[in-house]
């Protein structure tokens, strides 16, 4: 890539920044000059860094609805402090009653985690969805087509980030003290933006198991 072709891409970004800019101004409802002193969404996006999946848009929401945190397949790892830190935040401060976990079909991170192949650094970060698939190795193995494997795996890699969410003290705690707290799994297919809902929502502890769930 040229320099020339560099700036003229960078120039675009801010020229978005110009069009962004005039639709603000331009708007009446003074939503913009509240978001400006403070948020106060009711949902945590945590969702897979992929371009194609932008929490917003496939909600339906506007600047100040959605909390976010996205990573590579949307991974809920227990020692990540980044994740940990979004989550207690929105849990705690900003008092959110829906986090969703959101994967979506013909994700990179999850195709790649079924090969072989080494990719770098992310290999021992998409370790984490090896060990989701060797929770289910029968099931997915027994499926042939490809693209059908790695949507599988995604779907079952979403109900898993579920639960590693709902084990964390940070979300068992919240829910001693209020019921309007739900963790949601959930997929995005990129080619008809459904959101579909993996029927895998917790409100309580009550069903992770006697060893997960803190008395
Ligand atoms: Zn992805």
């Amino acid at each position: 890539m040229g320099n020339n072709e560099l700036e003229l891409g960078f120039k675009k970004i801010l020229d978005g920044n110009k069009d962004w800019v005039n639709f603000v101004s331009g708007d009446t409802t003074g939503r913009f000059q509240q978001l400006a002193k403070g948020q106060s969404p009711e949902i945590l996006w945590i969702g897979c860094a992929d371009s194609r999946v932008p929490a917003n848009e496939v909600t339906g929401k506007k600047p100040g609805e959605v909390f976010v945190h996205r990573n590579i397949a949307n991974l809920c790892v227990h020692s990540d402090m980044s994740m940990l830190s979004v989550l207690d935040y929105a849990v705690n401060v900003l008092k959110v009653k829906h986090v969703i976990v959101a994967g979506h079909y013909g994700c990179g991170g999850v195709a790649a985690s079924l090969s072989r192949k080494q990719f770098g650094i992310i290999d021992n970060w998409l370790c984490h969805i090896k060990d989701v698939y060797r929770l289910h190795a029968a099931e997915v193995d027994a499926i042939e087509d490809p693209e059908e494997k790695t949507n599988r795996l995604v779907e079952l890699n979403v109900k898993e980030q579920v639960f590693n969410l709902c084990t964390t003290s940070i979300v068992q705690n919240a829910w001693k003290d209020r019921e309007d707290l739900a963790v949601h799994g959930m997929v995005v297919n990129i080619g008809t933006g459904e959101l579909i809902d993996l029927d895998s929502t917790f409100t309580s502890n009550e069903d992770l198991g006697d060893v997960f769930a803190y008395k």
